[in-house]
């Protein structure tokens, strides 16, 4: 029998949304709130509308200077909000579609693999077992993986755990 550690859900909650980058900086761009969507500052242009290589309409955001997405909205960890793609800067985010916002399912906890950037290391691909948002959806209750201690790589530290696929956590 594996020993299973509980997770304590509103610490790990806690955690991701009072992070350094998350929801702290996604209020910072909050426009509007209207049942379950938020407006916020587009990333791409950073709520000019214009877009900052051709100087035309901002793609993300059609010139409007704002998107709106549906919550729980966090901002998007592959291109830190910027809504453009890392060491491509010339190329919108393929993750956000340059609105520097994701929408993520709840419950979530911070990806394990990747350490909520986003971001594989080795190649700057976004993260595989996140798809590049940072966080994933997960099924409480929740215990610690026990294959790979919560760290959410399997023994090849570039490659996601199979048992928990990177999240660093299992539904019990
Ligand atoms: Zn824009
Ligand atoms: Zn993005
Ligand atoms: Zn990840
Ligand atoms: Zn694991």
């Amino acid at each position: 029998m594996p020993r299973f550690e509980a997770v304590d859900m509103e610490a790990v909650k806690k955690s991701v949304q009072t992070g350094p980058d998350a929801r702290a900086s996604l209020e910072v761009g909050l426009v509007e709130k209207a049942g379950d969507r938020v407006t916020v500052r587009c990333g791409a242009c950073q709520g000019t509308g214009a877009d900052r290589h051709t100087r035309g309409h901002c793609r993300a955001c059609g010139g409007k200077g704002l998107v709106t997405i549906r919550e729980p909205a966090l901002r998007c960890a592959y291109c830190r909000g910027s809504g453009w793609q890392p060491h491509k800067e010339r190329l919108g985010c393929s993750i956000c579609g340059g609105k520097g916002v994701v929408t993520v399912k709840e419950p979530f906890v911070q990806c394990a693999f990747c350490q909520g950037q986003g971001m594989a290391v080795s190649t700057k691909l976004p993260c595989y077992a996140c798809q590049g948002k940072g966080v994933v959806a997960v099924k409480e209750p929740l215990a610690t993986c026990p294959s790979c201690q919560g760290t959410g790589k399997s023994n090849d530290a570039r490659l996601p755990c199979h048992a928990c696929k990177g999240k660093g956590v299992v539904t019990i």
